[in-house]
């Protein structure tokens, strides 16, 4: 059973002060898994999680992600803008990126964030773009193909198609772009890849550190080229649905430990400092979207209306992403009907629900929508004049502070040229 963050009595002091839709998210929570996630890899030493910023771009939650030790990992001209100003200095900046711009690079290099090319083709993009190549560089691998993990108990854990992925670099490319790199000058390498995403099992990290080690003893042995990083990227998954369990950080550290100690250290590579790049795991289940029940609608299906839409979390209507829900206050209510849950774009696929179980509702009722806090406020958009929604902090001593309001005609008028 999966329960929210937040109780009814929470909700009911909150909503007195800020309307409803908006994101919430848990302070405590976010703080706890960090630390969780740098435990488990605490045993290498030099281990940074970079947080990818695109699941959640806010200052505060990456301020606080900040204090807990993570560095920022960037793709975009802003999302790198957004790491300096909230703080982030250096290498503790990773910029990621694809499809790439000069000046990204140019601010990424401005920045002295660490660079992570995406193509053989961006070495010399590079050096055009800034007038060098920096001392560090990682590059992004792609082994195409068909990437699996083993069975589970309802079938394959986890599927995914590196081959139709526009990401990376090919075996003989990323030899290729090492050599360039170094006679250009770089002297410290990693190698990155991002295999599969929202992976709900505790073998993706070793399995992907299996691959990257091996790939890196062999980069070394054919190029020369010192290899000080691994990245290991995101991809490590969270159960959206009750039915799934969650992934066990600290066995996936050392899974990913026993990779190291079989691969690297033998290889005389026991200096590979590991970072990683997640969003999902990190924040999204310690955001939730709050919304009203406004009405009901009985047509051919059984329709409830709440006051938040698609734009506000796309997920649903974008991927048929399931997000679970839960009525405050009722939560141990039986789900005795069968209902879609929607919001009020004129676009049929704006629900956050179809055919779910919920327990009766009344116009009024506050519905949690769990799991927003990775890829949710960060995806929304103005499609039919919606205005994005505000995102709450609940704070570790029980308040609730507001860290961005929500956005006002005004807003979406501003870009407007009349
Ligand atoms: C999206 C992304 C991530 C984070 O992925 P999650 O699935 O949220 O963990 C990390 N690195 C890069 C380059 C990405 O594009």
């Amino acid at each position: 059973m999966k329960r929210p963050f937040v109780t009814r009595s929470q909700l009911d002091e909150i909503v007195k002060e800020y309307p409803t839709p908006f994101h919430l998210y848990d302070e405590k929570g976010l703080r706890e898994n960090a630390r969780r996630v740098n435990a488990a890899f605490a045993w290498n030493p030099g281990f940074k999680e970079y947080f990818a910023v695109k699941a959640t771009p806010n200052p505060a939650i990456l301020k606080l992600l900040r204090e807990e030790g993570c560095g920022a990992d960037c793709s975009s001209l802003v999302e790198l803008l957004l790491a300096e100003k909230c703080g982030f200095r250096g290498h503790e900046i990773m910029f990621s990126s694809n499809n790439t711009l000069a000046e990204e690079y140019r601010l990424a290099d401005k920045l002295g964030a660490v660079i992570n090319l995406d193509d053989l083709t961006h070495v010399a993009f590079l050096e055009q773009s800034i007038g060098h190549i920096p001392e560090t560089v990682f590059c992004r691998y792609n082994p195409g193909g068909v990437f699996t993990l083993g069975e589970g108990k309802d079938g394959l854990q986890v599927m995914d198609t590196p081959g139709d992925a526009k990401y990376g670099m090919t075996r003989p490319q990323i030899a290729q772009a090492f050599r360039a790199l170094r006679a250009k000058g770089a002297r410290t390498f990693g190698i990155h890849a991002f295999l599969a995403s929202n992976t709900i099992s505790n073998q993706y990290y070793p399995e992907l550190a299996g691959i990257l080690f091996r790939l890196a003893a062999e980069l070394k042995e054919e190029t020369g080229c010192h290899i000080g990083y691994i990245n290991l990227s995101g991809g490590i998954g969270i159960p959206y649905r009750p039915e799934e369990e969650a992934n066990d950080i600290a066995l996936i550290g050392r899974g990913v430990q026993q990779k190291f100690e079989e691969i690297l250290i033998p290889a005389g590579m026991g200096d590979v400092r590991l970072c990683g790049e997640l969003g999902r795991f990190m924040t999204g289940p310690y955001g939730c979207l709050v919304t009203r029940v406004l009405h009901f609608k009985h047509i051919y299906k059984e329709y409830v209306g709440v006051d938040a839409c698609a734009a506000d979390l796309m997920r649903p209507a974008v991927y048929g992403a399931y997000h679970h829900i839960t009525a405050a206050g009722k939560e141990d209510a039986p789900c005795i009907q069968t209902v879609d849950v929607t919001g009020s774009l004129c676009e049929n696929c704006d629900k956050f629900a179809v055919d779910r179980p919920l327990p009766p509702l009344e116009a009024g009722d506050l519905l949690v929508i769990h799991d927003t806090g990775a890829h949710g406020h960060s995806m929304g958009y103005n499609y039919n004049g919606k205005l994005r929604s505000a995102e709450l902090l609940l704070q570790e001593d029980g308040g609730v502070r507001l860290i961005r309001r929500a956005e006002t005609p005004e807003d979406y008028f501003a870009t407007a040229v009349w």
